[in-house]
């Protein structure tokens, strides 16, 4: 088995896969890119300075050659009939099953005025740029908001968005106006969150609207939405309905799309991200499977979804493989810990998107607590997630507010 990308997606899967190597059944490469594993829901506290990139990575080597073979390389193109993927220099990995856990790629071009004006949260060299324009502040209008999201049109089940993720928007707004109240400068700034959609986090229902609107007026942050960015200068933002806002600090989530090699391989969507079954089988070729951001049916881009279909595709494989195990139930939710600044956060958890009737926004010093706990417990147990009994807790804790 070949695992390609070890973020979310593809360390959960490899997770999985080494508890259940020792029958002699598999063996299992992982490759990426990157020797660290980067915790991006935590890149907001390292823009605002709470945390370093060395505490939100760690090495992947260790963890993969405990049970398998990892290959630190660039993935330039995937073989699918002849069953490949090739790596720099035109070195080649023959695969019986391929797990492609790639992420989206992340299209900072898209915007004109990016590179020269704009800044992001997005990468371990991004967050740590975004916290020196943070740090060097005095006034104006602080843009932060979202690019629309590219989406094709293969898997026709899955909810239209038109963003990502508006979770780091709200996130890196609600933190900054935290910051500010801390240096005294708040009254200097306006916060405004633009939208390309026509509701700001359209990928929940109307209780964690209200609840965010009501956070929104408490903090002062603005919500513009239906505004899609076409361009970043030196002191605005311009839109595609011919509007301007004047802006000193400009914080973009670019447009995701699915990265070049899956277009090349011929594995991709008219957006490039790879169209499965409901099962994450891709369309055409029943041995690859591909999970997390890069694949077409993850909507919106989130590490919590990426996660539990890492949880379902091993449990696919291992009853492929061993003919054994049963297969995991995956129900799809938005699941986000939005950090807020002054030990506060909001926990959300929604799945009204796919008809469910679950939606909580929980703003509270536990919600603090608990994003911080997760984040340590990722890197301790390098890329695990909290074991099933704390996930059944959190459903009881949850329970209490569901009305
Ligand atoms: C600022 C921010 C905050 C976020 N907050 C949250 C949150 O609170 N909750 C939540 O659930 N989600 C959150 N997300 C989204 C979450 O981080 C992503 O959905 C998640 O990382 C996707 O996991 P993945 O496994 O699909 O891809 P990734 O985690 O992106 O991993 C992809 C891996 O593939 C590797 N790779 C890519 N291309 C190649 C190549 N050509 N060759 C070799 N290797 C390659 C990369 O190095 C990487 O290791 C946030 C995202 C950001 C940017």
């Amino acid at each position: 088995m070949v695992i390609v990308g070890a973020g979310f997606g593809g360390l959960t899967v490899f997770h999985h896969v080494s508890s259940w190597l020792g029958s002699g059944e598999a063996e299992v490469t992982v490759i990426d890119e990157r020797e660290t594993f980067l915790v991006k829901p935590s890149l907001p506290e390292v823009a605002l300075g709470e945390k370093e990139i060395s505490d939100i990575t760690f090495p992947l080597r260790p963890v993969v050659e405990a049970y398998g073979r990892f290959i630190r390389s660039r993935v330039h193109r995937i073989d699918p009939k002849k069953q490949l993927v090739y790596l720099d220099d035109e070195v080649s990995v023959p695969y019986d099953f391929l797990v492609i856990a790639l992420g989206g790629k992340k299209d900072f071009e898209a915007v004109p005025g990016f590179q020269e004006h704009g800044y992001s949260v997005c990468t371990d060299i991004l967050a740590p740029r975004l916290h020196e324009a943070i740090e060097q502040f005095e006034q104006g209008n602080i843009l932060i908001g979202s690019a629309p999201m590219l989406s094709g049109t293969r898997v026709k089940d899955v909810p239209h968005l038109e963003t990502a993720c508006e979770g780091p928007v709200g996130e890196v707004a609600f933190m900054i106006d935290s910051e500010l109240r801390k240096r005294g400068t708040r009254d200097k700034a306006r916060i405004i969150c633009f939208s390309p959609a026509e509701v700001f986090f359209e990928d929940v229902g109307d209780k964690v609207h209200e609840a965010f609107e009501g956070l929104a007026r408490e903090h002062e942050v603005e919500v513009v939405t239906n505004k899609v960015i076409e361009k970043i200068e030196k002191d605005q933002v311009g839109f595609k309905d011919g509007s301007t806002l004047s802006s000193a600090l400009t914080v973009l989530i670019p447009t995701y799309r699915g990265p070049d090699l899956i277009t090349e391989s011929g594995l991709g969507d008219e957006a490039g991200f790879v169209p499965t079954d409901e099962n994450f089988q891709h369309l055409d070729y029943e041995n690859i499977f591909a999970i997390g951001d890069v694949a077409s049916r993850t909507v919106p881009k989130l590490g919590h979804l990426a996660v539990e279909q890492g949880n379902l595709v091993a449990s696919l494989l291992r009853q492929r493989i061993t003919r054994s195990g049963e297969r995991y139930d995956y129900e799809p939710e938005v699941f986000c810990i939005m950090n807020m600044g002054h030990r506060k956060a909001t926990l959300i958890r929604s799945n009204v998107l796919w008809g469910g009737t679950t939606d909580i926004a929980y703003h509270s010093t536990m919600s603090h607590l608990m994003k911080s706990s997760f984040d340590t417990y990722m890197a301790k147990f390098k890329g695990k997630m909290p074991p099933q009994l704390a996930q059944r807790l959190l459903n009881v804790y949850l329970g209490r507010f569901r009305k």
